[in-house]
């Protein structure tokens, strides 16, 4: 049963700090960085964080509020290149030591230290599990030898979350450990991976000797799994909030797709063509419920499996949508698109802001990132609907065992 007198103080609570915040610090007219860090002691960064932590310890759905009281007040929105912190930030909360939270969270929160995600290998993707990368403990250091790939804005990072295998002889799942790695540190080399866009988004991340303090490791030893589902939990959420936005400031599919159709020729707005763009629209808007659904339903701060349903509806909608953004423009739709190399310096998962011909490549990737639409619809059905798993033979072999 909700408890509406904890729930409207509770309100209450964040309307004052941010009155606080907002009297002490005009958002348009004070410097990014340290408005941003006023905001994280204000503990409005993540309101279901710890006090002293970037947080008030309140019920999640409540940093929805703070946002929208803070883009009124004109603060800036988000920046892209910080998109990691939406995975790295609840990672190092529910796992990292108090000293870790302390040196992490508040530059993460700022911008001053932007994180990147070194999961997938070229052997291991949707089998992460099967990861290859060694890490070896050398007195207070690991050494690590392995390859990452697809590694987003790797080339802006200043630290990695590195998952790598430490007890070979144990089963898969059960020998990985999590690190923060410093990603400007001697033996972590970054090499562009051009995509379909023409741009190098992600990149290949190359670890030679890398040495990591033991001081960075996120968990325990052999604890990887539980500490990278985390991660990829909150990734799911954040890549899912993208699907098919309608109303986002800066115009999100869904919208886009609107401003096209208002541009049209009055004879080219069929009814045929009106009634794919309402079920688009309804469909956006859907996806958004859902996934304001499953932030609700975080239990500890953290998105259970329903995460997997806004990521696959997220995924699914976007290529549909930009599909037919692209139809409706016809002949012009499919021309004057820049496919120069260039590096990303932003990041725009759902291709939004970024013209058509760049969203409608773009969104190609939203079934693959952050787990595809076939790995979504095997959680979804051993997790949630209860259906048989899937036959996993390795799963108690030891890792070394397993034939790769
Ligand atoms: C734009 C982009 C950005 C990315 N950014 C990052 C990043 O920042 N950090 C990072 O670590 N990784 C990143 N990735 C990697 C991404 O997580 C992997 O590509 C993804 O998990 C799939 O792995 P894979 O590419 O090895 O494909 P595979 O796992 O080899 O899959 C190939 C095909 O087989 C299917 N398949 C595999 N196993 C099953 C199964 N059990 N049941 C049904 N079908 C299955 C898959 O759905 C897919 O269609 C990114 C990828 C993209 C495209």
């Amino acid at each position: 049963m909700t408890d509406t007198t904890s729930t409207d103080r509770d309100t209450a609570r964040v309307h004052a700090a941010l009155d606080a915040l907002l009297a002490a610090h005009d958002p348009a007219t004070t410097d990014r960085v340290a408005f941003r860090g006023a905001r994280y002691d204000a503990g409005l960064a993540w309101v279901h964080f710890p006090e002293g932590f970037g947080g008030l310890g309140l019920r999640p759905e409540l940093n929805r509020v703070v946002e929208s009281r803070l883009r009124k007040a004109g603060a800036a929105p988000g920046d892209p290149t910080t998109f990691f912190m939406a995975l790295a930030g609840p990672t190092i909360v529910t796992h990292g030591t108090d000293e870790q939270k302390r040196r992490f969270l508040r530059p993460m929160f700022t911008g001053e230290e932007r994180w990147c995600q070194l999961f997938s290998e070229p052997g291991a993707g949707s089998d992460f599990a099967g990861l290859a990368c060694k890490a070896v403990l050398d007195g207070e250091e690991w050494t690590v030898n392995g390859q990452k790939v697809w590694n987003t804005l790797a080339h802006l990072g200043d630290w990695g979350m590195l998952v790598t295998r430490t007890d070979p002889e144990a089963p898969k799942h059960k020998g990985m450990t999590y690190f923060a790695v410093d990603m400007h540190s001697p033996g972590v080399e970054v090499r562009p991976l051009r995509q379909i866009t023409g741009e190098a988004e992600f990149n290949e991340v190359y670890l030679t000797d890398a040495r990591i303090p033991d001081a960075n490791r996120i968990g325990a030893v052999g604890e990887g799994w539980r500490v990278a589902l985390t991660t990829l939990m909150n990734e799911r959420t954040a890549i899912g909030g993208s699907g098919g936005t309608t109303s986002v400031p800066r115009g999100g599919p869904a919208a886009e797709l609107v401003k096209i159709w208002n541009g049209l020729d009055p004879t080219e707005r069929t009814p045929v063509r009106r009634d794919h763009l309402m079920r688009f629209w309804i469909k956006g808007e859907i996806s958004r419920l859902t996934n304001t659904r499953a932030s609700q339903n975080m239990k500890a701060g953290n998105p259970g499996p329903e995460g997997s349903v806004s990521k696959l509806v997220a995924a699914e909608l976007n290529k549909a949508l930009y599909e037919f953004a692209v139809e409706l423009q016809g002949m012009s739709g499919q021309v004057g698109f820049d496919y120069t190399f260039r590096r990303a310096e932003e990041l725009s998962v759902d291709g939004s802001g970024r013209g058509v011909g760049y969203a409608f490549l773009r969104v190609r990737a939203n079934s693959i990132e952050g787990g595809t639409s076939e790995i979504m619809r095997n959680i979804l059905g051993e997790q949630m609907l209860g259906l048989p798993g899937e036959p996993r033979i390795d799963k108690d072999q030891p890792w070394s065992k397993v034939p790769r």
